[in-house]
């Protein structure tokens, strides 16, 4: 069974950390590699930002247009091999083939925005803020940057960071995630055949043990984090109680309004591929579907028709819409929360547990499922489920919808289904959150844009993608600067 190495300093090596944990095909348990796991990837991570911090100094005087060159290639490296790399993102996670290959466009969507960075860091003058004197900002690398990954987008996730880092002048480190090291191994292979200075970019393995190490160390000087709330609260504070410049994105649990003057049938697909999309495993899933007005249930039953038509299985099988949640204990806590829905009150429309997928009967399987009136006052409500489950929330008036969508304690998504110009604008106005839909299901912000959680789907201040990246993976430095004629030498 292959052990991953680690990247550090140009080279694959293999961890100090004995321990290791397996990495599973979630659709049949198949034990795929083994990942360092353990206090002692501590080591590994120390080593990394040691690398890194060396390769900085010639990286950051490199003229920013030759940065940028090695991305162009890393695109294409990447295009080159995008149907092998989705292959590894459905073994190791999970969704289908076409959902892997429409993650990695993403990724590389922030590749080509990145590419850009000669004119985004493209900074102020002021000439004459006072007799003589010019005033003027720079922007500058902030130095090593550490990027701790979720297990949900193996393949794009790390590209919110890893190109606008590079090409800001920094050095980068990169921590998958220990449920699905795979696809980032692949891109490190690719990345490996960059002309880039040893210690660049690594890539180090393990969990919290190496987590800390990174949070902790005075040479790191930015933490980019994506995963859960809890987790991302954590690293936000440890990351600021030892100096570091933080972002970090959090859980979510995504409201979508649809209004009856909305097309319904449109509505209801792109709604159930909102919430099945990926097995519900992403962060942008919509989960709570609050329906005003719908006296007759029209919205509800075409919502039960297209749930009904999802195919389940393994996502390399042909016609698979979704497949597996990510692991047994994953499956049993959205089944727990399922059951816990219908003891708050709530009735099962549809019950997707304990589906037989022939041929794959091990896999972490669950059909589309639909709660249908979930207590206001439940916890089912407020609870990020994280996997292929719809609670159906039937309201009178779109003043009581948005007043519900704002009580929410996230602020990931929140989308309306409308054909009324006036009802997007107040919704866009008055939604609290930071990602907006209007007639969308999920709201992902292209690589230009910031991928803008709120509340405690995100703790920091500048957020991953676009803009925002090269402001948070640069410093501003403000020179003032006279040149008095009585001082200048004649030739
Ligand atoms: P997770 O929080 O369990 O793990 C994320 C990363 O943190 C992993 O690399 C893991 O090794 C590390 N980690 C876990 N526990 C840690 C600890 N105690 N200390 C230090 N490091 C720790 O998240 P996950 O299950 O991999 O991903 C799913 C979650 O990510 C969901 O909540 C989802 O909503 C969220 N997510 C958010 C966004 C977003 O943009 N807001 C995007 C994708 C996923």
């Amino acid at each position: 069974m292959e052990l991953l190495k680690n990247y550090i300093d140009g080279q694959w090596s293999h961890s100090r950390e004995g321990n290791t944990i397996d990495v599973v095909n979630p659709a049949n348990q198949e034990v795929l590699v083994k990942v360092p796991y353990g206090e002692k990837t501590v080591e590994d991570a120390n080593q990394a930002i040691v690398v890194a911090a060396k390769a900085l100094k010639e990286w950051r005087d490199v003229p920013v247009m030759k940065r940028v060159q090695p991305l162009y290639k890393l695109k294409q490296l990447i295009e080159e091999n995008l149907d092998e790399i989705a292959r590894l993102i459905t073994l190791e996670c999970g969704k289908s083939f076409a959902e892997s290959k429409a993650e990695m466009q993403r990724g590389i969507e922030n590749i080509e925005t990145a590419c850009a960075t000669p004119t985004l860091m493209q900074s102020e003058f002021s000439e004459n803020v006072a007799i003589g004197i010019d005033e003027f900002m720079i922007r500058q690398p902030i130095g090593v940057c550490a990027c701790i990954a979720p297990f949900n987008f193996p393949g794009m996730i790390p590209f919110w960071f890893l190109p606008y880092a590079v090409a800001c002048g920094n050095s980068f480190i990169l921590k998958p995630s220990e449920k699905v090291p795979l696809t980032m191994m692949r891109i490190f292979e690719l990345i490996g055949q960059l002309d880039l200075p040893k210690g660049l970019i690594n890539l180090v393995h393990g969990g919290k043990e190496s987590v800390d190490a990174l949070l902790t160390h005075p040479e790191v000087k930015a933490i980019s984090f994506v995963g859960s709330t809890p987790v991302a609260r954590y690293i936000y504070q440890q990351g600021a109680a030892n100096g570091k410049r933080v972002q970090a994105q959090g859980g979510a649990k995504n409201p979508v309004i649809v209004l009856p003057d909305a097309d319904i049938e449109m509505a209801a697909k792109i709604i159930a591929d909102s919430v099945y999309g990926c097995a519900g495993q992403r962060c942008l899933a919509a989960s709570n579907i609050i329906t005003v007005g719908d006296k007759n249930g029209a919205i509800k039953e075409v919502l039960l028709e297209a749930a009904k038509a999802k195919t389940t299985g393994f996502g390399l099988d042909e016609g698979i819409e979704m497949g597996p949640v990510i692991t047994p204990e994953s499956k049993t806590r959205i089944e727990g929360l399922i059951a816990q829905g219908v003891n708050e009150g709530a009735k099962l429309l549809l019950d997707g547990r304990n589906p037989v997928i022939p041929g794959y009967e091990a896999g972490n399987f669950l059909k589309p499922t639909i709660l249908e009136d979930v207590a206001l006052d439940g916890e089912v409500i407020n609870t990020e489920i994280f996997g292929p489950v719809m609670s159906l929330l039937p309201m009178d008036t779109i003043g009581r919808a948005i007043d519900f969508v704002n009580s929410n304690s996230f602020g990931n998504m929140a989308c309306l289904f409308t054909s009324s110009g006036l009802n997007a604008r107040t919704f866009r106005n008055q939604a609290n959150a930071g990602n907006i839909g209007i007639n969308i299901g999920v709201a992902a912000p292209m690589a230009q844009f910031p991928f803008s959680g709120w509340n405690d789907s995100f703790f920091g201040d500048l957020h991953g993608q676009g803009r925002h990246a090269i402001e948070f993976f640069t410093q501003t430095k403000v020179v003032i600067e006279r040149w008095p004629k009585e001082w200048t030498r004649k030739f």
